[in-house]
């Protein structure tokens, strides 16, 4: 097969020999024919020199690396990619686990698979592209899928019709690629959960809090909790878990609140300790009272763009500065951003002013980030995306 050739501009080859996955258009010299977006291409450096295979997009980043070797993307390819996942997350001890069968399998980059996410429920994976070259494949990539996860892969769920490029205009719809069972029930280190892929935010479910929610369980006992931005309740039935004396989870979407009380019931039925309200942050945070030793802010990322840079840090400090007025003497705050454009210094900083503004003492206890199954490919820095505090506030 004869691929269309990006080729670079002399110098441009730098960041590809250090295995960054992304080459931006500003690098290319020429291309030969008119690739369509989507299309894989082969990349060359000074002297006809092979460099990369990859997705072609239109935009600033132009190819999204595959390979830096002059390879067949076939099936065996999605396999080899996919069985390598797997086994990571089989090593991780998240998959073929009779207490977790949640998990994300492929994380983008991070796993060599730029624009696709792949997240396990149970016997679903929902698979995400990001990327009209992975939305291209996607029949392919869900052929390897069932090749590699044998009888235990009944459905593939595939959902991206908010987040390919919105310019590229494909009309993709969301639906099955394989089986069609719409309920599932999936689990996380023992505890159950419900996942609404088909309504559900991102897909169904934030499997990148598994580690974090663990640590809160540990600190749970006897505190009353507040779980605001709770989403399906995840913090909250680990808190449940963790002996918690009462747990309050609050979050703006009303879909969320019944999703979060039968996740708590299906965990825990019956039990008087939780209770969930429909209600916006600020206003919660602002009428509460200071009843709460620990509380969990786990609110959608406030920047998208990096032009809302400051707007966001303006609006974590607020979010922040409440909490830190109410903890009770004693609290511990689990405070998170989960926007790729700020950093950890940027959100530490944020923290820092809503802190002082409260004037009171204020350790941290750990540092928090995304899990392992969400893996920053470390020639593409830029996968990091979750920041958390731990804070010990007196
Ligand atoms: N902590 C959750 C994920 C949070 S996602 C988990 O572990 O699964 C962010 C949540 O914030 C979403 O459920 C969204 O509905 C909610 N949200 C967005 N804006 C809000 C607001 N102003 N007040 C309360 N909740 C809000």
């Amino acid at each position: 097969m004869t691929y269309h050739k990006v080729i670079l501009k002399p110098k441009k080859e730098d960041s590809l020999l250090r295995f960054h996955p992304w080459i931006f258009s500003g690098a290319i010299q020429s291309i030969t024919g008119e690739p369509e977006e989507g299309d894989l291409v082969e990349v060359y450096g000074a002297n006809n020199r092979f460099l990369a295979i990859g997705h072609y997009q239109i935009g600033s980043i132009a190819v999204r690396v595959l390979s830096f070797q002059p390879i067949t993307i076939d099936l065996d390819f999605w396999k080899e990619r996919i069985a390598t996942a797997y086994h990571l997350r089989k090593i991780l001890r998240l998959a073929e686990n009779d207490n977790n069968n949640t998990y994300r399998l492929i994380h983008g980059e991070g796993d060599n698979l730029p624009g696709l996410i792949i997240d396990v429920y149970a016997h679903t994976a929902v698979m995400q592209a990001h990327s009209v070259g992975m939305h291209h494949a996607r029949h392919i990539i869900a052929e390897a899928l069932v090749a590699v996860l044998g009888p235990q892969l009944k459905n593939i769920y595939y959902k991206s019709e908010a987040t390919l490029p919105y310019k590229a205009n494909l009309g993709s719809e969301d639906g099955y690629l394989y089986g069609g069972d719409i309920e599932d029930v999936a689990m996380e280190n023992g505890l159950k959960f419900y996942v609404d892929w088909l309504k559900g935010q991102k897909t169904g479910f934030f499997v990148d809090q598994r580690e974090n929610r663990s640590l809160l369980e540990y600190y749970a006992k006897d505190r009353s909790v507040l779980n605001m931005f709770c989403y399906t309740g995840g913090f909250s039935f680990y808190a449940m878990r963790g002996g918690a004396q009462l747990v309050h989870s609050v979050d703006s979407s009303a879909k969320a609140i019944s999703l979060t009380n039968k996740n708590v019931s299906l965990n825990f039925p019956e039990d008087p300790r939780h209770a969930a309200y429909a209600e916006d942050a600020f206003k919660y945070l602002e009428k509460m009272g200071h009843n709460y030793d620990l509380i969990i802010l786990d609110p959608p990322a406030f920047a998208k763009h990096k032009n809302v840079l400051r707007n966001a840090l303006q609006g974590y400090r607020k979010l922040n500065a409440i909490a830190f007025e109410k903890i009770k003497p004693g609290g511990i705050l689990f405070t998170f951003s989960c926007s790729q454009v700020v950093s950890k210094e940027n959100f530490r900083l944020a923290v820092f002013s809503a802190a002082a503004q409260s004037g009171r003492s204020v350790r941290i206890l750990h540092q928090l980030t995304q899990p392992a199954d969400h893996p920053v490919n470390i020639y593409h820095p830029e996968g990091e995306y979750l920041k958390g505090l731990v804070l010990y506030v007196e």
